[in-house]
């Protein structure tokens, strides 16, 4: 199969043959001609099963014939970083070279005068976050009474980061006759449910299970102590034949302290993450895209979803306390066939806990590194004192006994005299026991005193 036999036009072929791609992904395969064909799609795929140009080639094909008009953008789509929207942005660019199609890219912490002069020119394809869409759209430069063909992208992060209602809104103004493409990494009965308000019959795909790992991915898994992680991330970078890496923190405040320390020892790195202004993210992803910079240091919400041609590595310098994160995290590498790396660094016993959720949900364990250290004994909380403190799930567990124990003393007491307990007729030193069939609430109606009363 390829991209012609798709219904795709010559000059989209000679797009994506000049981009190296020889023949189309699954999720490509099943949706294009869908597309084509103007039903709405709800699909299921992830980043990195070519999802984007599923949508995008198709749509450069339809939107072939046609004008824009000033503020009229034809067709609107909507995903929910602005790494992401940058990202369809560019692989719009690429795919229609052989085109002449105009498109604008709403994302926040850039200047609105370059949108505003994109949007007066008026553009085939918007490509924007929902918050400065509607930004936008309530300064009264932009309408969507003209969009053709809406993608919602990612729905299952919209759902996650609450842009839904945004998302709902912006599709209030759009023309309800339209063709509508849902794309969600996952579909759960919850995203199901959702992509009901918004699109209508749609030819349901879905392409790789949920958490899979691409077997592109060589996997790896090292443990060490808290304080051994940067000597052991250090380690690695430097016996693997590292091209570039994303190093992977589960605290953004760990992220600049790694970066400093990485310095210190000669290896150039930048840092991303959500704090950072929109200008300084999209510097340092520019510096580790042009090969720049080798390592790039993130966090999960500022890397997932990010496509970095041919990296070669992932490392986790945390475990994700989320196991989804981890099949997210070393998804950035093995993309597209090609094949990647990824080492997780492991340290004490949360981790312990971590990996196995871990290798519960990817169904396999993660092989140790050759000659590295096997998993610590579980008894290093103990040296260090900790064991000797129940653990929260322990005393629950004894909190449980003691009710089991309270159940059983009124069951046995259960048709002699109500709410009497053995206990009831265990007295301390000096105490006077309580009435048999005492109903009363207070030392006054019951007599009894209590022994340390007496004392
Ligand atoms: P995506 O899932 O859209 O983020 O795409 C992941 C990566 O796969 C991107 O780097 C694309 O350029 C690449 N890609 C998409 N489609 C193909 C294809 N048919 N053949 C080879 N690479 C592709």
């Amino acid at each position: 199969m390829n991209f012609s036999d798709l219904g795709l036009c010559p000059e989209l072929s000679q797009a994506v043959a000049d981009l190296g791609y020889t023949a189309p992904t699954p999720i490509q395969e099943k949706s294009i001609p869908y597309v084509l064909m103007g039903r709405d799609i709800l699909g299921s795929a992830q980043t990195g099963t070519g999802k984007t140009a599923s949508f995008t080639l198709p749509m450069i094909e339809i939107l072939a014939s046609g004008r824009a008009k000033a503020r009229l953008p034809r067709s609107l789509i909507l995903a929910p970083t602005r790494e992401l929207a940058a990202q369809v942005a560019d692989s719009f660019q690429k795919f229609s070279t052989y085109h002449k199609l105009s498109m604008a890219l709403l994302i926040g912490g850039v200047s609105f005068a370059d949108q505003n002069a994109a949007l007066d020119k008026g553009v085939d394809v918007l490509i924007a976050t929902p918050g400065r869409l509607l930004d936008h759209f309530e300064r009264g430069k932009v309408l969507l009474t003209d969009v053709k063909i809406l993608v919602i992208d990612e729905a299952d992060r919209m759902l996650d980061m609450g842009f839904i209602p945004d998302v709902e809104r912006i599709v209030g103004l759009l023309p309800p006759l339209r063709q509508t493409l849902f794309f969600s990494a996952t579909l759960s009965d919850d995203i199901k449910k959702l992509s009901d308000k918004f699109v209508s019959n749609p030819k349901v795909i879905e392409v790789a299970p949920p958490a899979s790992t691409a077997d592109t991915v060589a996997q790896h898994l090292t443990w060490t102590n808290p304080r051994g992680k940067r000597e052991a991330l250090r380690d690695l970078l430097r016996s693997e034949d590292v091209k570039n890496a994303v190093i992977f923190c589960n605290r953004k405040r760990d992220i600049s302290t790694l970066v400093t320390s990485l310095k210190r020892h000669e290896f150039d790195a930048v840092a991303l993450h959500g704090d950072m202004t929109q200008s300084a993210r999209l510097d340092a992803l520019q510096k580790f895209k042009d090969g720049e910079v080798p390592l790039m240091i993130a966090s999960d919400v500022a890397a997932r979803g990010l496509d970095i041609a041919g990296l070669s590595h992932v490392f986790n310098f945390d475990v994700p306390g989320n196991a989804e994160d981890y099949v997210h995290r070393i998804g950035r590498t093995g993309r597209a066939g090609k094949s990647g790396r990824a080492f997780t660094i492991a340290a004490g016993d949360d981790d312990r806990k971590y990996v196995g959720a871990i290798e519960k949900l990817i169904g396999k364990a993660i092989p140790l590194v050759e000659g590295g250290e096997a998993a610590p004994e579980k008894d290093t909380a103990r040296k260090s004192g900790k064991a000797d403190k129940p653990k929260k799930a322990d005393a629950k567990a004894d909190t449980n006994a003691t009710a089991d124990k309270k159940t059983e003393s009124r069951a046995e007491s259960g048709g002699k005299g109500r709410g009497r307990s053995r206990r009831g007729k265990e007295t301390h030193a000096g105490e006077l026991p309580a009435p048999p069939d005492c109903k009363g609430n207070t030392l006054k109606d019951t007599g009894h005193v209590p022994a340390f009363l007496l004392r």
